[in-house]
């Protein structure tokens, strides 16, 4: 893993220099990256050019897509393995690897289906005229990911790119980025032409800036902070190329008096501590009707208590966060609440017999959070859920869409009219009601508005982000 794979070779950093790989259960070093700088991402930029003008830009869309299916089923025979590499780098719960893994492999099965399926159309025009619209790929796209979900992100940024065409240059996360290593080797050996698809590890200021403002790129997508969201839209801007970013979130979840309060309850839990809730999507603000506020406050508070962090392979409620910075930050929320005497409901346990080297946060409930407070607005990335009461549906609609944030919204209420008015009022990318999250939905596009970004990935329309539109007007009078 020391290498970047540049043009289709595991190549030596150009600093000579690694970094550490930390296993998150127990903080100890197992493995290391290469250290990439400009140069790396230079002989990138120029290996992902040459690919578009070499034997990756003359094949066909289908042949494209059979490329990414294949690589969907390797990455399938290789499952187990693959999912404990992530567990590994990430310190997720096993079942969660898995999952990402599987979801990972959707992503090029489904891109793959839709490669040769993005037509594009002819305009009625003048007489005389033939107008149409055609899709081209951007050129050399560049990528950097953040490192909640190394595998199911590459399958979101990475697959699509490929399968319209683009020759890809990835700078994934320096906190987890084996998986998406292990994936060129898949990719390579699944037939995808050289300089196609390059990865250069590396440090975000270092690599990740080189990258944004190599002026051989014709495209930028990101998914990270809103901080460095921002410098990344700034280098874009520089050179005045399409940026999509994805970044960060304060979801909330609405819980109306009329709700089926069972099924809400069961669900609440999971949208905070899924990946330690270092999740963008991460449902890590409750709303609750204040009719109901007793009742439920206390439902929470016992699924909180029963709720545990453990290693990956333990797999419980939720696993370590990723590294000794992030679960100094997520305390800091915690001990700054307590601080400010905002009410600690409920608090779950971290299991016994991990590693005391680990990064572990117990899943943790405040309430209730008065509003404006940091918990109430600001995004914690660990398993932290605010709790704060709302009194009927105007209010509801208010305190939801005040926050920065516009990402992710669930409604849970048995009134079907007021499920479409809350759906249609919630500043955000996407509604769930009467759940959340719902399994990942490769198929389903996603994205924020306000600080939570720009842009839509998943689905068939992520493809659209991927290409230029480009109108021919022929006239063909005698
Ligand atoms: P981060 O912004 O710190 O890092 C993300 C990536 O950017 C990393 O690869 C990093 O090396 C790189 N980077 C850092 N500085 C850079 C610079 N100056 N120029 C270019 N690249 C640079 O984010 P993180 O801590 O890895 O991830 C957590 C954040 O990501 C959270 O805010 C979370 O909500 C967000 N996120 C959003 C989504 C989404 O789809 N909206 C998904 C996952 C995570």
């Amino acid at each position: 893993m020391q290498q970047h794979f540049i043009g289709g070779q595991w190549v030596a950093p150009a600093s000579g220099e690694s970094l550490p790989v930390r296993d998150p259960s127990t903080g100890e070093v197992f493995d290391q990256l290469a250290r990439g700088n400009a140069e790396d991402i230079d002989r990138a930029v120029v290996a992902a050019r040459r690919a578009l003008g070499g034997p990756w830009g003359l094949l066909t869309a289908t042949e494209r897509g059979r490329i990414l299916s294949k690589m969907g089923q390797i990455m399938l025979s290789r499952a187990e393995e693959l999912a404990q590499l992530e567990a590994r780098d990430t310190g997720k719960p096993l079942t969660q690897a898995r999952t990402d893994i599987t979801v990972a492999a959707r992503y090029c099965e489904f891109y793959g289906g839709a490669a040769d399926k993005v037509h594009g159309h002819q305009i009625p025009y003048l007489n005389d005229f033939h107008v149409v619209v055609m899709h081209e790929p951007h050129g050399v796209t560049a990528h950097i990911l953040p490192w909640n979900y190394p595998a199911q992100m590459f399958g979101r940024s990475v697959v699509p790119a490929l399968a319209m065409g683009n020759a890809v240059v990835l700078k994934p996360s320096e906190d987890a980025c084996l998986t998406p290593l292990m994936f060129c080797r898949i990719a390579q050996e699944a037939g995808l032409p050289d300089g196609a698809l390059n990865v250069v590890t590396g440090l975000g200021e270092e690599a990740g800036a080189a990258l944004t403002a190599h002026p051989g790129i014709n495209f930028v997508t990101f998914t990270g902070s809103p901080d460095v969201g921002r410098l990344v839209q700034k280098a874009a801007g520089e050179r005045l190329i399409k940026c999509v970013l994805e970044l960060g979130g304060k979801s909330p979840q609405i819980v109306f008096a009329d709700a089926d309060l069972d099924r809400a309850e069961a669900t609440i839990l999971k949208a905070i501590t899924q990946n330690a809730g270092q999740t963008c999507s991460a449902g890590s603000r409750l709303l609750i009707q204040e009719s109901i506020l007793d009742e439920f406050m206390e439902r929470v508070k016992k699924r909180f208590v029963a709720s545990r962090a453990g290693s990956p392979t333990m797999d419980l409620d939720c696993g370590p966060l990723i590294n000794a910075a992030q679960k100094e930050r997520v305390e800091g929320f915690i001990r700054r609440a307590v601080d400010s005497g905002v009410p600690l409901l409920a608090q779950g346990e971290v299991a016994t017999d991990v590693a005391a080297g680990g990064y572990y946060v117990a899943p943790t409930v405040f309430g209730p959070v008065p509003r404006g407070h940091e918990l109430a607005c600001d995004e914690v990335f660990g398993p932290v859920l605010s709790l704060i009461p709302f009194k009927d549906e105007a209010d509801a609609v208010q305190l939801a869409n005040a926050t920065d944030f516009g990402l992710l919204a669930g409604i849970w209420t048995r009134d079907g009219s007021r499920q479409t008015r809350m759906a249609k009022r919630m500043q955000c990318g996407q509604v769930y009601l009467n759940c959340y999250g719902a399994g990942g939905g490769v198929e389903l596009p996603f994205g924020g508005v306000k600080h939570s970004g720009h842009g839509r990935e998943k689905g068939f329309m992520s493809l659209e982000e991927f290409c230029v539109i480009k109108t021919v007007v022929q006239y063909h009078g005698e």
